[in-house]
């Protein structure tokens, strides 16, 4: 009789930390305010095998790594200005012990209200012929398809680099009237620079793109792994190639004012899994991976 329940106290005992090794926790913020970037890390005591991440209908698998305690992935996700709204369900599934595990965890989106923002350019890109406007379709679906692509072997290494020293011009989210007429918010951050100035990565990273564009002028896309890719635009001139890989820091172009800009400037962008997001509050700061 004494056995018996001595062997159920055992049990007892010994669940939770089964129960515990079987599965993985998670740690998400509960509210991201729009155009946000936000971090995201799973833990396990056991190795998380297959571990798959769905977001704002992004999927994606983290690396995970050996940390002194078990396992870890970390990772960087992002609300959109365009992203819907109310609340998104961050999604993680791996497979433990007890099989294919999930969890979900609701992150709700926190409204920001934007100032307004009015500028003067030449005509041609309020109303482009179209012509030009045939281009930036083209040229469109050219960036969509290097938004979406992810380098697996890439791994995001904060902290990040300002890619150039100037003070921000014109703030990200910024909603836009160019001549007077409404077009889409300001999807990235413009630092001040002068003609010339060099351009560094923000972090390591492969050239996903390097071309002239009708609106962002000179621009440069590097992937830097996990769905994370950064924008420089309207470079007076590009320094890398598609494909290359560059060093954090490196230069890759230098500051001009080519394309729809009033001045010369950098504009500098983030897309998180296809999420347009403040890339500044990410710079010369730890992340949590
Ligand atoms: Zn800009």
């Amino acid at each position: 009789m004494r056995r018996r329940a001595f062997v159920l106290l055992a049990l007892l005992l010994l669940l939770p930390a089964a129960a515990r090794a079987a599965g993985f926790t998670v740690q998400c913020p509960g509210s991201v305010e729009r155009g946000s970037a936000f971090f995201v890390r799973v833990e396990s005591d056991a190795e998380l095998r297959n571990l798959t991440v769905r977001w704002l209908d992004k999927e994606f698998s983290p690396q995970a790594y050996r940390t002194a305690r078990g396992h870890a992935a970390g990772m960087l996700l992002g609300v959109g200005l365009d992203a819907p709204a109310g609340h998104g369900v961050l999604h993680v599934f791996a497979d433990t012990a007890a099989g294919r595990t999930a969890q979900h965890h609701k992150v709700a989106v926190k409204e920001r209200a934007f100032a307004e923002q009015r500028l003067e350019v030449d005509q041609e890109y309020v109303e482009p012929p179209a012509k030009a406007l045939e281009r930036h379709r083209r040229e469109k679906e050219e960036v969509a398809k290097v938004l979406a692509e992810a380098e697996p072997g890439l791994f995001l290494e904060c902290p990040l680099v300002r890619p150039v020293p100037g003070a921000v011009g014109s703030e990200f989210g910024l909603r836009r009237f160019f001549n007077g007429q409404p077009r889409a918010p300001h999807s990235g951050v413009d630092l001040r620079g002068g003609e010339g100035e060099p351009v560094l990565a923000m972090a390591a990273g492969r050239v996903a793109l390097a071309a002239d564009h009708y609106f962002s002028g000179r621009s440069v896309y590097l992937d830097h792994g996990q769905g994370v890719v950064s924008m420089y635009f309207h470079l007076s001139e590009i320094l890398v190639k598609p494909g290359q890989f560059v060093a954090k820091g490196q230069e890759v172009g230098k500051v001009g004012s080519t394309g729809r800009v009033t001045g010369p400037h950098l504009h500098f962008g983030l897309s998180v899994l296809g999420q347009r997001v403040d890339p500044l509050p990410l710079v010369d700061r730890d992340c949590v991976f």
